[in-house]
């Protein structure tokens, strides 16, 4: 056994305060990585500093052309607000797909990216679509934000409070699911922005996390159509090889998972 404090932060301010006091603390959002992980001993926080009541940072906001999501807000309000799913579809439809019912009512989408799961969804969405995470200390850009399997940009102590979507003019999400983890065997997200940028990002793929697929990008920047991939071979190189696929079908599947992205995209 050892000991853990539980601390329910009141606001971004108190939960910073309450980590640093920790000789060995962690944030809790959903728990739905955090917990499973100190249950088997891979991880024994002196402090957990939970951030998932925290008022200002929950809920979904739609102002002009930016959609900003709060990092406390679960999978389950992201997939079913209704001002998001006329906005940007494509995003809803993506918290929609994540884990199981129970995950998708505690795991935040701030917790997701903190954690960088290789094969999680959210990081697909935020580097298509050259999201900005906003912390308690400043703002990342999606390209900046991603540094390899579980590994971010965070330091220390420091808290993602939301993240901020510019809308794009389409938009499309395609995963094939694990069948029993429902966590992406390859998933790919596709968006094309107002001013014509098309951006691909594809997760569960790379051995480096989350990637941008720029014969895809090229392809559909010429023709947003499926068809247009149709003549597209992703290179393996660099793709994950496991029991659950080999580097070429994960390559493969990158293409197919574009196409019915787009095809989802409009
Ligand atoms: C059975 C199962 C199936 C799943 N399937 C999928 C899936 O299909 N797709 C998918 O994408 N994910 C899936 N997940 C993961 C799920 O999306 C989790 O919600 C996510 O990994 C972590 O979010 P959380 O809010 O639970 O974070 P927690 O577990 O509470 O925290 C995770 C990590 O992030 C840190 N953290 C949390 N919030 C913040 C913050 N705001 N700022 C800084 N650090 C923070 C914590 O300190 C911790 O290190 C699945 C999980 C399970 C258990």
């Amino acid at each position: 056994m050892y000991e853990t404090h539980y601390h329910r932060a009141s606001s971004v301010e108190d939960a910073a305060a309450l980590f640093a006091k920790g000789s060995d603390a962690k944030f809790l959002a959903g728990g739905q990585t955090l917990l499973p992980v100190m249950k088997q001993r891979l991880a024994a926080p002196t402090d957990v500093v939970d951030l998932a009541k925290i008022p200002a940072m929950i809920g979904v906001e739609v102002s002009g052309d930016t959609v900003t999501i709060k990092a406390a807000t679960t999978h389950y309000d992201v997939a079913t607000n209704t001002a998001l799913q006329k906005t940007l579809p494509a995003l809803a439809h993506l918290a929609g797909m994540i884990g199981d019912p129970a995950v998708r009512y505690r795991g935040t989408i701030g917790g997701s990216l903190a954690n960088n799961d290789p094969a999680a969804d959210y990081p697909a969405a935020v580097l298509a679509l050259n999201a900005t995470v906003k912390t308690n200390k400043r703002s990342i850009s999606a390209e900046d934000f991603f540094k390899g399997l579980f590994t971010t940009a965070l330091e220390d102590g420091e808290i993602i409070t939301a993240v901020s979507f510019p809308v794009p003019a389409k938009a499309g999400y395609a995963k094939f699911r694990h069948p029993a983890s429902r966590f992406a065997l390859t998933g790919v997200f596709v968006a094309k922005s107002k001013s014509g940028d098309v951006r691909v990002a594809a997760t569960g793929a790379s051995q480096n996390g989350v990637m941008r697929v720029p014969s895809i990008e090229q392809a559909l920047k010429a023709n947003w159509s499926a068809s247009a991939l149709d003549g597209i071979k992703v290179s393996a190189d660099g793709l994950m090889s496991d029991i659950h696929g080999a580097a070429d079908y994960r390559a493969n599947l990158i293409k197919v998972m574009a196409q019915r992205a787009v095809t989802e995209a409009g």
